[in-house]
């Protein structure tokens, strides 16, 4: 199965067991102001999750595409992706752990066909200090799937440290976590405000026993190691408390929140820990490999980057964004500008983002045909973005090369961006990977800088009213 399949097999799985299928939603929230980006799926479904009733009724499922700019530095390893697809699937007062989590394991062995005994879950090890209980309940599901599976499902604690390496977990099926499988919009369970919803997780991993544990991560690999040999497909997290004066009490509506990664499920299912192995993106991989002639083996972060930053770019085009200096136009410029870095490492000298488009539009067109219906509009906005920055990147670099000699300070990487368009993000990088001392206060430095210039246009403007 490749991800296209995998998609229309989750939303038919779930259609055939009472789910609606709903639209995906623009990646600009167009009703929450606190955040640029839609960065899972459950974002659009708040109001519901908090009570609403949604007009599709109490069992949803959708892909909805994504975009985390606080993961744009983790691009790069072997699944972590500024833009991918999160499949997701909701029981608004319906259905509970009891059917969730058998769905979700069958619809990754039987559907899917992945290995029952690469799979690894965890779930939430409970909280005194706040009277919250273990979630044994996840736990009793899981061992009894394991069970009938022949697989020995082994559970250990790793209380709340979220560390299992000191308390010495060696590869237990089932794990429990502290606040890392705790799920409420506060982040903790002691910062939610009286009436706030909250609940226990369960995550689903994927074991790749090829990959060599590193233990620059810890000493032992376990479910939440970043090492990359245990890969988080995807997490229920089931909606059952809320605070209330006296402590944590049951909701009596209670919901499922699923939320999976299409791209780590495609790449489970071809047995790759890469997700750029995955149909929606190994075309992208190839064509820049034959653009320049460069190999993923040899150019791997590159390549990640470039594919990666190249679609998300241009799902952001389809959804109405404009390159800027602001907000999500500015996160656009930062991904255009950040890939014909990139490429001009690998030797691109010449415009090729146009060359591109049609071939992530291709990949998309059953899911989301918008992509190839507005082609020629996302072509002219990126490449016009492209444009401008490759005029420039020449000049900008050797300028940066130039102030070298000396500590580059916030006030410095003010003029780059001021005078040759850099993000300023990017100027950092291009300093650190070249080895060029930075002042440690670059940040303030810049951002004063930043200031000084806003008021004075402020005051321009001003003259001119
Ligand atoms: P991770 O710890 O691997 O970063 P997460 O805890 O941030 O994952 P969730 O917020 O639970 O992930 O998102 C649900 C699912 O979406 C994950 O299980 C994963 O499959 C997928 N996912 C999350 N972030 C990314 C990303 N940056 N690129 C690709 N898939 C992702
Ligand atoms: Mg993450």
């Amino acid at each position: 199965m490749d991800a296209g399949d995998i998609r229309s097999a989750y939303l038919k799985f779930y259609a055939a067991r009472g789910h609606t299928p709903i639209g995906r939603a623009s990646l600009v929230p167009r009703s929450d102001p606190t955040t640029l980006f839609n960065g899972s799926g459950m974002q659009q479904l708040l109001p519901y999750l908090l009570g609403a009733e949604h007009p599709d009724g109490n069992r949803l499922v959708d892909s909805q595409p994504c975009v985390r700019v606080q993961d744009i530095e983790e691009v790069g390893d072997n699944r972590h992706t500024t833009f991918f697809e999160m499949l997701g699937n909701w029981s608004l007062g319906d259905y509970f752990k009891a059917e969730q989590i058998p769905w979700f394991w069958e619809f990754l062995t039987e559907v899917v066909g992945l290995d029952p005994s690469r799979i690894y879950v965890s779930c939430f090890a409970g909280d005194e200090s706040n009277g919250i209980p273990k979630d044994t309940e996840s736990a009793a599901i899981w061992q009894a799937l394991f069970e009938a599976a022949e697989i020995n499902a082994e559970r250990v604690d790793l209380g709340t440290e979220h560390d299992g390496g000191e308390l010495g977990n060696h590869g237990a099926r089932i794990a429990f976590y502290g606040g890392k499988n705790w799920w409420c919009r506060a982040g903790a369970a002691e910062a939610m405000p009286v009436g706030e919803p909250g609940g226990p997780d369960s995550e689903v991993f994927y074991l790749y026993p090829d990959v060599v544990h590193d233990g620059a991560y810890g000493k032992f690999c376990h479910q939440n190691c970043d090492c990359g040999r245990y890969i988080e497909l995807g997490n229920s997290v089931f909606m059952q408390y809320v605070r209330t004066e006296g402590g944590f009490a049951t909701l009596p509506r209670k919901n499922v929140d699923y939320g999976g990664g299409l791209e780590r499920i495609a790449a489970a299912a071809i047995d790759s820990p890469d997700v750029f192995r995955s149909s929606l993106l190994w075309p992208i991989v190839e064509q820049l490999s034959t653009l320049t002639g460069k190999s993923y083996d040899t150019h791997t972060t590159a390549m990640r980057v470039l594919a990666d930053h190249l679609r998300g770019a241009v799902f952001l085009a389809v959804d109405g964004v404009l390159p800027s200096n602001k907000e999500q136009g500015y996160v656009l410029r930062r991904l255009v500008r950040r890939a014909t870095r990139f490429a001009f490492e690998l030797g691109v000298e010449e415009n090729f983002l146009h060359k591109v488009v049609p071939t992530i539009a291709d990949l998309y067109r059953d899911a989301y045909p918008e992509l190839a219906d507005r082609h020629d509009e996302v072509v002219a906005v990126l490449v016009k973005e492209e444009k401008a920055f490759r005029q420039t990147l020449r000049r900008g670099l050797r300028e940066l090369v130039r102030m070298s000699d000396r500590l580059v300070t916030g006030d410095d990487l003010f003029v780059l961006y001021d005078t040759y368009g850099f993000p300023v993000e990017l100027s950092v990088e291009e300093a650190r990977s070249s080895d060029i001392a930075l002042s440690e206060h670059w940040r303030p430095e810049f951002e004063r800088c930043m200031r000084v210039q806003r008021e004075r246009s402020r005051a321009a403007n001003k003259m001119h009213l």
